[in-house]
């Protein structure tokens, strides 16, 4: 094994070990065995992903006042055949032929690749180096067919057994269901939020005066039968997502506070890029991106902007984060442009966050099958004159041939839309009969039936599906990533090392521990009477009045990541002052008690920096670190 994945598996290991410790996140149901794919948030965890997701509606729910919703997680089938989820949601699966474990094939492919371009006694050219290293830039690309043919090509194995596999085949992820005692009515756990606010799109549109853009979201849990778990939270059965959906006119991308991020910069890894000799991204300012139309349109580049600023603000070390562009085949067809926001963790590039420009495809699915107009319209500013498509029934002649099933032939001719009644007029000018359906019955009618043609018309408004994009957080994949990034070891008591999370204040699960010097009764009170201020304040804390050493209190909290301390003393009991340590400097500061609770407030809002807090009260010698 290469020295530097020697270094991150000790890392993890460390990581690991306190993670599980210390309750971040444990294996569900671990008394019975625990099932891979599913895990607890304890504590420290849950308070994580609370302030996580209470920061991810102020940053965008709040910030562009959209529209929250929160939706039921079983979905009747029908949902889901419209999407296209019971058909195409799908990944690769192989099996190995003697023990009959299951893997994902891409993954397999990708992981044989990477070996064989890392093995230090390889004897590849530099052209076959070339043709591999391609070949692992395109893997998402390849169809079950091309996926098979490349894993053959390289003599992939299965990696436990090194036994042969059999040929990919897709395997749908969702979990299948029934809903009702009858057990007659199939459903399925929803694989993703975003189906729910489609199929409200109607009311919401309503609800919002019937004015686009408008975005809604949604924070609830998803589930994915994953072939294969793996990477703690990265891959799960069960996982958090926080969807937007903003919803548009598609003639009009651009988005009104674009001016406000368009000189931000970030590292933009582009189809052309990813494609390149260096296989490298390059840092852009997303004004330019759009401008060069590697980003196909402000609104996207506006989200993508904000997922950035978003992923600084709760600490996420921002030298390793990157945009991916989706390849084209990696891309859904009706998709006009998709970037993943990935981050860096020891296990390489992390899809953490989905940006799509998914066009009109979801709306008119859930249209065309619950034969719903999901549609906005747009009042133009001046009447104009357009060229528009008349569909002209001949009432008289329909009523004698079809009698009192003229009336539903009228309403469907005029559902029908653009594409259907130009293939009608098709067949009348090919010289041929058009059949239609309404009201479930079929009928056959002639050119003298209905006049279909073109004609230039005063137009004072519109009548269209609006396109969506889509931002898509994968709140435990951001959070595994954070933790990863705040992690770190520094030296403690005795040369021992010591682990601490950097978590930013607004993420921190605990933000102060209160402390007392020693286990005497008066500092006891004042350090509880300390706590109940901090409390009253909603600061979260805890009271620590162990008798161990002052030095293994403040590793015991720095290995949650608790960035403020507060120390009770003998001066308390004179003079009503406490010390102050910020958990990364172990710089401590002495300032009056009930000043406290105002001073930690201002530093988890952000209103406060921590250098400001050292030069308004006296430093104190930091004492007790190393005992
Ligand atoms: P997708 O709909 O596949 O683009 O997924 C949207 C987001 O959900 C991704 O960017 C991930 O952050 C997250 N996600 C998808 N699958 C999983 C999984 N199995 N475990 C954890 N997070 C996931």
């Amino acid at each position: 094994m290469a020295t530097s994945e020697k270094k991150k598996e000790a890392f993890r290991a460390t990581l690991t070990t306190v993670l599980e410790r210390r309750l971040f996140f444990i294996p569900s149901f671990k008394i019975y065995g625990g099932v891979k794919g599913l895990y607890d948030f304890g504590p420290p965890g849950c308070a994580i992903k609370q302030n996580i997701t209470r920061f991810w509606r102020e940053h965008f729910v709040l910030e562009e006042a959209m529209l929250e919703v929160e939706c039921p997680a079983v979905t009747p089938e029908v949902v889901l055949q419209a999407s296209g989820h019971v058909e195409r949601f799908t990944d690769f699966m192989v099996t190995d032929m003697k023990t009959g474990e299951c893997y994902r094939a891409d993954h397999l492919l990708e992981a044989a690749l990477e070996a064989l371009l890392d093995d230090p006694k390889s004897t590849l050219s530099e052209e076959e180096r070339k043709e591999v290293a391609d070949t692992l830039a395109s893997v998402e690309e390849l169809d079950c067919e091309a996926l098979g043919a490349t894993m053959t090509k390289y003599g992939v194995k299965a990696p436990d057994t090194k036994n042969d596999i059999s040929a990919p085949f897709p395997f749908n992820l969702m979990f299948k269901t029934s809903i009702g005692p009858k057990g007659d009515m199939v459903g399925y756990l929803r694989p993703e939020t975003a189906q729910n606010i489609f199929v409200n799109f109607r009311d919401l549109l309503y609800y919002n005066g019937g004015k686009l853009p408008f975005a809604a979201a949604q924070i609830g849990q998803s589930f994915r039968n994953e072939i294969s778990p793996r990477a703690g939270l990265l891959r799960v059965r069960e996982f958090t997502q926080a969807e937007i959906e903003h919803f548009l006119n598609p003639s009009d991308k651009n988005h009104p506070k674009f001016s406000n991020i368009k000189d931000l910069t970030a590292p933009l890894f582009s189809r052309e890029l990813q494609k390149s000799e260096e296989k490298a991204p390059k840092e852009m300012s997303f004004g330019d991106a759009v401008a060069q139309k590697m980003i196909a349109n402000e609104t996207l580049a506006y989200f993508m902007a904000r997922t950035f600023l978003f992923m600084q603000n709760i600490g996420i070390d921002t030298s390793r984060l990157r945009f991916r562009q989706h390849l084209e085949h990696e891309m859904a067809h009706y998709a006009e442009d998709c970037w993943d926001c990935e981050l860096h963790s020891s296990y390489g590039w992390v899809e953490c966050v989905g940006l799509a420009d998914r066009s009109a495809f979801d709306l008119r699915a859930h249209s065309a099958k619950s034969k719903t107009d999901l549609v906005a319209h747009e009042k133009f500013s001046e009447p104009r004159m357009e060229e528009v498509l008349e569909v002209k029934p001949n009432r008289k002649e329909l009523g004698v041939k079809f009698k009192t099933a003229m009336k539903a032939i009228v309403e469907q001719l005029a559902a029908m839309c653009e594409e259907d009644s130009m293939a009608v007029k098709a067949k009348f000018d090919a010289g041929e009969t058009a059949s239609i359906t309404a009201d479930g019955s079929e009928y056959e009618l002639t050119a003298s039936m209905v006049e279909i043609k073109r004609t230039m018309k005063k137009v004072s408004g519109r009548t269209f599906t609006p396109s969506v994009i889509e931002p898509s957080f994968g709140i435990g994949r951001i959070i595994y990533c954070l933790l990863e990034h705040a992690f770190y070891s520094r030296e403690g008591e005795g040369n021992e090392a010591r682990t601490v999370f950097r978590f930013k204040p607004l993420v921190a699960p605990v933000k102060a521990t209160v402390f007392s010097l020693m286990q005497r009764d008066e500092l006891n009170d004042a350090a509880r009477a300390l706590s109940a201020a901090l409390t009253a304040a909603r600061i979260a804390n805890i009271v620590d009045t162990g008798s161990t050493t002052v030095g293994k209190r403040y590793a015991r909290t720095d290995e949650i990541g608790v960035p403020f301390a507060v120390t009770v003393d003998f001066a308390t009991l004179q003079d009503g002052t406490v010390t102050l340590r910020e958990r990364d400097s172990m710089v401590q500061v002495r300032l009056p008690s009930d000043e406290v609770p105002e001073v930690i407030g201002g530093l988890v809002r952000e209103a406060t920096s921590w250098e400001q807090v050292v030069e308004r009260y006296p430093e104190q010698a930091a004492a007790g670190e190393g005992s």
